[in-house]
């Protein structure tokens, strides 16, 4: 083996044509990083010349032609060193047309300092969670080139639209980024398979229509179950293009509706005037946990009490300070455990006569679900996990918190399709 074959295989270079300096590496401090720089030449034989296009048999034809010198080339750091390639590339003649042309190698791309392998190690990057800045220090390029090369990925068809529909699936909206139709995007959730089916940049209705009308009316009356939240307009829309299909609410929306019926109620009594204040703000994990769930035994020291109590003595101290908040958690709490215990009668005897003393809030939320009744029985009559639709908008809320924030949607879908595994661009 000779020392460029050595080089070659330490840089994991496959271009025979490269070849390598005697005394090859040399450590020098770029920025106050020491950077292992190695020099190596790119020289052969061109089979043609790719201005005129003469096939090269010999010094009549082609020539060489002096150097390229010191082509940077970022590589993938070794041992953790920031890594640089510095390539004298040869320069070629061309008899016939009096045109001058430089080697080309396949580590690099035309005219690109980033090597194929730093890019490789860059979109391995981008299929795990971590921001855009970590992945950018990572492979000593600029977050720039690491978006750039998301970019790259993002203009690729990353969902093959074979025709099929999953015959059973979620849909549900998320808020995405500045570029899409009033900030929300649309997701589809394969119910079987539990992964994405599709993520789309609007959630209007007519955007949505025409979407799934991509479909075949065929396609489309296979489908059998379809879950989503509590938004009537859409139950309208998905019965149009789903004649066959049971619409199902989403038990984690329901929760959701009067979740933030009662945390609201909550947050009317975080006024500084209020001499509870502190521990309303505190404790609002607690005064929304399943009651049920309330630990009675473990005594802790409370700052705010100035005493050691348990959860449960801080709930029945806290709603016992204000009559509206008691009903309303008591609202809350009924519909939460009806809804855990599947007590279809339960629920609906709740929603159909609510205490006249629950919050304003809890109003609200009572009138959307008597409007959703006829709906809501499908959501204790049918078993789909509800954990799918969560997850997933909760690794796009990660994606979303750890990048800063997308700019432009195309590239937040293309993270999410290889976060979640969905699009692999390296798989040929
Ligand atoms: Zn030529």
């Amino acid at each position: 083996m000779t020392h460029t074959d050595y080089t070659k295989n330490i840089l994991n270079i496959k271009d025979d044509n490269i070849y390598f300096y005697e005394n090859c590496l040399e450590n020098v401090k770029i920025n106050n990083t020491v950077t292992k720089i190695f020099r190596g030449y790119l020289t052969y034989t061109p089979e043609f010349c790719p201005k005129c296009g003469c096939v090269n048999e010999g010094f009549d034809d082609i020539i060489k032609w002096n150097w390229k010198k010191n082509c940077k080339i970022k590589l993938p750091k070794v041992s953790n060193y920031n890594t640089l390639l510095i390539l004298d590339k040869q320069r070629f003649y061309c008899k016939h047309c009096h045109s001058t042309f430089t080697a080309s190698t396949n580590i690099v791309k035309f005219r690109k300092q980033i090597s194929i392998n730093t890019r490789t190690s860059v979109i391995l990057d981008l299929m795990n969670k971590g921001s855009e800045l970590e992945i950018a220090k990572r492979n000593n390029i600029s977050t720039n080139s690491v978006n750039r090369i998301l970019h790259d990925i993002s203009q690729d068809k990353l969902i093959k639209n074979n025709g099929l529909l999953p015959t059973s699936f979620g849909i549900d909206e998320f808020s995405a980024t500045k570029d899409t139709i009033s900030r929300m995007a649309f997701i589809i959730v394969n119910h079987s398979s539990k992964r994405i089916f599709d993520i789309n940049n609007s959630r209007k209705s007519i955007d949505i229509e025409h979407y799934f009308k991509r479909y075949s009316k065929q396609e489309r009356d296979k489908v059998e179950f379809i879950t989503m939240d509590l938004y009537k307009p859409y139950y309208i829309l998905m019965h149009k293009l789903f004649r066959n299909a049971t619409i199902v609410p989403d038990r984690f929306h329901i929760v959701i509706q009067f979740r933030n019926a009662l945390d609201k109620t909550r947050i009317q009594l975080c006024k500084k005037s209020n001499k509870n204040y502190n521990k309303f703000k505190k404790y609002w994990k607690l005064i929304l946990k399943c009651e049920d769930d309330l630990d009675t035994s473990t005594q802790f020291y409370s700052h705010y009490f100035r005493k050691y109590v348990t959860e449960d003595y801080i709930i029945t101290y806290l709603i016992n300070t204000n009559h509206e908040l008691f009903v309303t958690y008591n609202y809350y709490q009924g519909l939460l455990k009806s809804l855990r215990n599947r007590d279809k009668n339960k629920f609906f005897s709740i929603i159909d006569n609510p205490s006249s003393d629950i919050s304003i809030y809890a109003k609200k939320c009572n009138k959307t679900l008597l409007d959703m009744k006829k709906y809501l029985a499908n959501a204790f009559d049918y078993d789909f996990s509800n954990g799918i639709v969560e997850g997933t908008n909760n690794v796009i809320k990660q994606i979303k918190h750890t990048a800063y924030g997308y700019r432009k949607f195309s590239h937040l879908k293309a993270r999410i399709m290889l976060i979640k595994g969905l699009f692999n661009p390296l798989a040929a």
